[in-house]
C-alpha cells in the first residue's frame, strides 16, 4: 500500500485518507478523473493527460482546484513521497462537499485528491499470446469523452470479461459498432491490412496512448483509418489490439469465440508495441 495520498492541500497517511460522505463524487457521482502513467520515476505525457483532465472538468463546469503549476508540484511530490518509479498516478476531482442536492452548489469548492499505484510489467504470457476480448452493449451515456468517475457500465462489462474468461469487453453500439473498450481503446488491422481505430468524438474517452500510438503509425508502416469499425469486420480482421495507460499496446487473439487472424499477435502489433515502449523508454 502506498504511504500517503494528497487530500485537499494535505499529503495525509494512506490508511487514514478519507473524504467527506457528502462529497459529490460520493453522493451523485458528480466528478472527473486522470490516470497517468509513470515510468523509470517520470510521468509518460503529462499534459497530455492535464489536458485531458481540463477538458472533462470544463465540460462539467467544475473548476480546477489548485492552478496547473501547483498541481504538477502536487504530482511530483506525491511520487517522491511513495517512492514510484513505475505505476500509475490517479487524480480525481469532484464538485465538492454540499449538503445533498441534485444542483449545483453555492460556493462549494472543488476537492482534489490525488493516489499513487505500483505496477509490475504486463505479464509476457499476456504479450506473447495475445488477450480475449468479448463484446457486450455499449449502454453508457452519450458523452463518453468525459472521464467521469461514473464508471458503472464500465464496472459491469469489465466483470462480465473476467466472468467469460476475458481480459477485456468490446462495448458496441446500437449499430454493432464497436466504440471501446470498458478501459482500453480498440483498434484493428482490417483483412486488407489498414490499421483502424474509431474516431475520437462523444462516443469514446480519447486515450493518451492511442493518440502517442497514431503519432507512431508511420513508423509502423501501414495505411491508417480513424472511424468506426462493427464487430463483423474485426472477426474477419487480420490483427486486433488494444491500447491503454496500464496495458499500452496489447494484442488480442480472441473475439468472443473467433480466433483473430492466425490466433498469434500479428507484425503491426508488435511493431507498434514496440515503438511505443521504446517512446515511452525516452
Ligand atoms: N477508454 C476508456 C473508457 C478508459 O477508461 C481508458 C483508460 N483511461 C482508455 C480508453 C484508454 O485511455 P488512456 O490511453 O489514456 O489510458
Amino acid at each position: 500500500m502506498p504511504r500517503f495520498a494528497y487530500v485537499n492541500g494535505r499529503y495525509v497517511h494512506h490508511p487514514h485518507a478519507t473524504v467527506h460522505i457528502e462529497d459529490r463524487g460520493y453522493q451523485f457521482a458528480d466528478g472527473v478523473y486522470e490516470v497517468v502513467p509513470v515510468h523509470g520515476g517520470k510521468m509518460i505525457d503529462e499534459d497530455p493527460h492535464l489536458d485531458r483532465l481540463e477538458h472533462s472538468l470544463r465540460e462539467l463546469r467544475i473548476g480546477l482546484p489548485t492552478s496547473r503549476t501547483a498541481l504538477k508540484m502536487i504530482l511530483r511530490e506525491l511520487l517522491r513521497r511513495n517512492g514510484v518509479v513505475n505505476g500509475l498516478l490517479y487524480i480525481q476531482i469532484t464538485r465538492g462537499v454540499a449538503p445533498r442536492d441534485h444542483k449545483f452548489p453555492q460556493g462549494a469548492k472543488p476537492a482534489l485528491v490525488v493516489t499513487t499505484k505500483r505496477t509490475k510489467p504486463t505479464a509476457t504470457a499476456l504479450v506473447e499470446n495475445g488477450v480475449r476480448v468479448i463484446t457486450i452493449p455499449d449502454i453508457r451515456w452519450k458523452r463518453c469523452d468525459i472521464k467521469s468517475v461514473s464508471l458503472l457500465p464500465n464496472v459491469l462489462g469489465k466483470q462480465r470479461a473476467v466472468e467469460a474468461g476475458a481480459f477485456e469487453a468490446w462495448q458496441v453500439d446500437e449499430k454493432g459498432l464497436v466504440t471501446e473498450g470498458t478501459s482500453t481503446n480498440a483498434w484493428i488491422v482490417t483483412k486488407d491490412g489498414v490499421l483502424v481505430t474509431r474516431n475520437a468524438n462523444e462516443a469514446i474517452l480519447n486515450g493518451i496512448t492511442r493518440q502517442a500510438v497514431i503519432r507512431l503509425t508511420n513508423e509502423a508502416g501501414v495505411t491508417f483509418e480513424e472511424r468506426p469499425f462493427s464487430v463483423a469486420e474485426a472477426k474477419e480482421a487480420r490483427e486486433a489490439f488494444l491500447t491503454s495507460s496500464s496495458g499500452h499496446v496489447l494484442p488480442i487473439t480472441r473475439i468472443d469465440d473467433t480466433v483473430v487472424g492466425d490466433g498469434k499477435p500479428g507484425p503491426v502489433t508488435r511493431r507498434l508495441r514496440a515503438a511505443y515502449l521504446d517512446y515511452i523508454a525516452a
